[in-house]
């Protein structure tokens, strides 16, 4: 019969492209030797209708058509299944979808914006200052003259020329006071430096203090602020304790020890069974420290805290390692996924 070449043509095309597979350059040789434009068996094929009798003209016409038609949709079914790649990279759209890896804030910044909002709240402004200080803002003006005992203390970085990596984020408190009108009252929160480094210790940590300078304020005022703010960050159930300490820029000063936020208050391993935990220093502002500030001691008074931000991470959020605030890890970190 007439339409048996094609039929052998069919044949041979379906095999060799079964036999290319997924292969791009295999599927190309099979469109060349069969769809090509100059040399394709297809095109060799219709050169033969030609030379058929009349009468068996219409039959392979038609044969060669749907050949031609078959040639070109498995073609294109090959092509694009190679373009999707093998049978083991394809698709599976059952799969649960990818979730995007978001942010989380780092439990500091978390800690530190929760302190920001509870003294902003109290009508606190939130002040910053350099972290490379001078000797007067971060030693002198707060009543630590060169000789004095307290700055061996502070095992400071010291910077070729003169200025320092401030120890505290005390200067901050001499350039509010320096440049703000009476009263004053802000919070304070800041990287400090340290030539230290062990298990509680960093040498770059963060602080956070406060300031109050006005007509009037008392010692009484300092522990109602503290009370405050650490029923508001921790537990209402929490009592606040004071002992009497020394800080060269205050006077009276005060250690600040508050219920311990595990146990509350029955004793555990993290406040070696005493039941409180040393959070705070705190005290009246020095009258020498006013006087550097240019503020007369006999008009106004003021009182001044401070604790580490990372120790208060710690506490609020249970974790054990100081270290672990730093290690960028990010399994500490992705629990906080979501949190603001
Ligand atoms: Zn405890």
């Amino acid at each position: 019969m007439a339409t048996d070449p094609l039929e052998r043509a069919r044949e041979e095309f379906l095999a060799a492209l079964a036999e290319a597979g997924r292969d791009a350059a295999r599927i190309e040789a099979v469109r060349v030797r069969f769809a090509g434009r100059r040399s394709g068996l297809l095109r060799d094929l219709e050169e033969a209708l030609k030379t058929l009798p009349r009468e068996a003209k219409p039959a392979y016409g038609k044969a060669l058509n749907e050949l031609k038609r078959l040639v070109e949709e498995r073609l294109a079914a090959a092509h694009d299944g190679a373009a999707a790649g093998g049978p083991s990279r394809s698709l599976d759209v059952t799969l649960p979808g990818r979730r995007p890896v978001t942010g989380a804030l780092h439990p500091v910044t978390l800690v530190r914006r929760e302190i920001e909002e509870i003294f902003l709240r109290m009508g606190y402004s939130v002040a910053d200052g350099p972290e490379v200080e001078d000797d007067w803002h971060n030693f002198g003006a707060l009543n630590m003259p060169p000789d004095h005992p307290a700055r061996d203390t502070q095992d400071t970085f010291f910077l070729a020329g003169g200025p320092l990596l401030r120890t505290h984020t005390s200067p901050v408190q001499i350039r509010s006071m320096e440049t703000m009108p009476l009263p004053i009252r802000v919070i304070i929160p800041g990287r400090v430096y340290r030539r230290d480094s062990d298990l509680r210790h960093s040498p770059m940590f963060h602080q956070v203090e406060g300031l109050v300078v006005g007509e009037g304020v008392t010692f009484g005022n300092l522990k109602a602020t503290l009370e405050a703010f650490v029923h508001v960050l921790f537990d209402p159930r929490l009592a606040v304790r004071f002992r009497p300490s020394f800080f060269p820029f205050t006077e009276p000063s005060a250690e600040v020890d508050i219920t311990c936020v595990l146990c509350l208050g029955r004793g555990c391993p993290m406040c070696s069974g005493s039941g409180w935990i040393e959070i705070l220093g705190a005290g009246m502002v020095d009258p020498r420290v006013l006087r550097a500030c240019k503020i007369d001691p006999e008009r106004a008074s003021g009182f001044a805290f401070g604790c580490g931000l990372d120790r208060v991470a710690l506490l609020k959020y249970r974790l054990p390692d100081l270290r672990l605030l730093f290690s960028g890890d990010e399994r500490l970190l992705r629990q906080f996924e979501g949190a603001r």
